[in-house]
């Protein structure tokens, strides 16, 4: 059975674009739209010949209330089944409080954790993921999951934590 790779984070940090990326195809759905992930969605991936399944996650519901208890409770159900887990911020953004409740799941968990921190399209951007240092989980790891930017080096690290 191939590890499993659980991508997690709140709505629109980019996870699903990101999954579209280490997939190689456009399938994962990526929406403006936050909450658009339907459920947790796995795909099978391949990274230096090695073969892993990549779960996007996803699915809560659109109100905002509890918002924050729900995000990090669908990101918990991938984090229990997963090897190794990715946990994606908007560099740009930073730290709110939905990404919080995410993180103290996370510290609750025993799996190994890669701070994806993302949006980060050009150099300028890298100094808001140094900021990401501070949540404990070693080097945050500098991606644009749309440009490419950083996803390999982002991938033989979780690859390596599986
Ligand atoms: P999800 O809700 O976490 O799955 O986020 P999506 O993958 O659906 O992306 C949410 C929005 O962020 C979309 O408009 C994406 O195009 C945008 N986005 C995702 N990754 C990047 C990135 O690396 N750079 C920039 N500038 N935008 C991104
Ligand atoms: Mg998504």
């Amino acid at each position: 059975v191939p590890p499993v790779l659980a991508i997690v984070g709140r709505p629109n940090v980019g996870k699903s674009t990101l999954v579209n990326r280490i997939i190689g195809r456009r399938e994962a759905v990526v929406e403006d739209v936050p909450g658009v992930t339907r459920d947790r969605v796995s795909y099978d991936a391949e990274w230096n010949g090695r073969e892993f399944t990549v779960v996007d996650t996803g699915g809560w519901e659109h109100d905002a209330k509890g918002i924050h208890r729900r995000v990090a409770e669908q990101a918990e159900l991938a984090v229990d089944v997963a090897d190794a887990v990715v946990f994606v911020v908007d560099a740009t953004v930073g730290m709110t409080a939905t990404d919080e409740a995410v993180v103290s799941m996370l510290r609750r968990k025993d799996r190994p954790v890669i701070v994806a921190a993302n949006k980060v399209d050009d150099m300028v951007q890298e100094a808001d993921a140094a900021s990401l240092w501070s949540l404990g989980f070693g080097y945050p790891y500098p991606v644009s999951a749309v440009h490419g930017r950083g996803v390999a080096d982002l991938l033989d690290a979780a690859l390596e934590a599986m």
